[in-house]
């Protein structure tokens, strides 16, 4: 019988915990990206109250620059307190009533999870199918909208768990109106990354998070409603089950009153504010040009490096880039090896994909020339340990 080691444990003596000193990490995952030390800065200058009026402008700024980046006029663009999942479940949330129809995909792992999101709001769920590593046919989108008469169809522009670009979505938001439906869009790994255009292309609801394509890190996430899917929204019989994301209370504090519902979390939105200034200084069509061309080059060094991409070139995503695992590569190994020889994250895959491929993402302030060049030469090395000749 083995004696159980006794620990002295006491509340009494403070835990000796040491200053905080991270490692210095290149993050090339699905995101959080590389924080620009603007935004750091930001974080550390001094608080003022949520209702200060000096931060009421700051408010409308953010506003304007959320405004801006998801190309939109909609009034109702708003950072919501939390990560992306929170300006999600705020989307599905309020927009899907009790008995409403919501039309989800089952090509990546958030699409399963906006079908937890719409079934806990007291939705049904319907789905319409590609296989992980594509992106949904229209033809099966008008095919599922023919059978089902959904009330919302949810869709994610950029699937960060297997590196598919959504393309044609005028065409699918086409579909959803000529039914009388509302169109949510997950532009979490799109937004200030790649191509999105949330009036244009006729979005009735997107919703985002600062730690991906604009490098900020998480905490405040970006959404948009327009009139339609607002007036929804307000028209609802009962009240949506979450209190702290309910948005007929948050228009209250976002809205024109300016009055309390929550302290909005102060430093996030400071950090918000500075990352969407760098994507208006840059000019956000030159970002997502910039995000095709630096991506495009970790693309090309990849194949290189005899790899094969998990996407197609058609709906291949800049911002997350999944390679497939080549045979007799140990995935996990590999990220390990460039965790402790190099301080770079990627990650590996999810759901259908895990252990298939690995996700190396190009985002924001992470894409960049050097790191590309970075990661790829630590990948090479990486590979080589494996025994596997490039
Ligand atoms: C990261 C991500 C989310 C969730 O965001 P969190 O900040 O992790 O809550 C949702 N959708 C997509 C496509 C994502 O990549």
């Amino acid at each position: 019988m083995s004696e159980t080691p006794q620990v002295e444990r006491s509340t009494e003596a403070a835990p000796a915990v040491d200053e905080l000193t991270p490692p210095d990490r290149t993050l090339m995952g699905p995101g959080p990206s590389d924080v620009h030390p603007r935004v750091l800065r930001a974080m550390s200058t001094p608080l003022v109250g949520h209702l200060d009026p000096s931060f009421i402008e700051i408010m409308d700024e953010v506003q304007d620059l959320l405004r801006y980046t998801f190309r939109t006029d909609n009034q109702w663009t708003i950072p919501v307190s939390g990560t992306g999942s929170a300006s999600m479940e705020a989307a599905i949330g309020n927009l899907v009533e009790p008995g409403d129809t919501m039309l989800v995909p089952t090509n990546g792992y958030f699409g399963g999870r906006m079908r937890s999101m719409a079934e806990r709001a007291g939705g049904e769920v319907v789905t319409v199918d590609a296989p992980w590593g594509e992106p949904l046919d229209p033809v099966d989108v008008e095919h599922a909208f023919d059978e089902h008469q959904p009330d919302v169809f949810g869709f994610v522009h950029a699937e960060t768990s297997t590196g598919v670009l959504q393309p044609n979505v005028p065409e699918l938001t086409d579909i959803a109106h000529a039914h009388d439906a509302y169109v949510i869009a997950d532009s979490v790994t799109s937004f200030g990354g790649v191509e999105l255009r949330v009036d244009e292309w006729d979005i009735d609801v997107a919703y985002s998070g600062p730690q991906k394509c604009i490098s900020c890190p998480p905490g405040a996430s970006p959404l948009t409603l327009n009139d339609r899917a607002m007036d929804k929204v307000l028209d609802r019989e009962e009240p949506p089950k979450s209190w702290y994301l309910d948005l007929s209370l948050l228009e209250g504090y976002w809205g024109d009153e300016r009055s309390y519902h929550h302290t909005a979390p102060i430093t996030n939105v400071y950090a918000l504010r500075e990352a969407l200034r760098l994507v208006a200084e840059e000019g956000i069509e030159a970002r997502w040009e910039r995000h095709n061309e630096v991506a495009g080059e970790l693309k090309a060094g990849l194949q290189d490096l005899g790899l094969e991409m998990n996407a197609a070139d058609e709906y291949w995503l800049p911002s997350l880039n999944a390679v497939r695992v080549p045979d007799g590569v140990d995935d996990a190994a590999v990220i390990d090896h460039l965790l402790a020889e190099y301080d770079i994250e990627i990650a590996s895959g999810l759901g259908d994909l895990a252990g298939d491929i690995w996700r190396i993402g190009c985002m924001g302030h992470s894409a960049r020339p050097k790191n590309v060049e970075y990661v790829l030469a630590a990948l090479e090395d990486a590979l080589a340990a494996q025994g596997y000749e490039a």
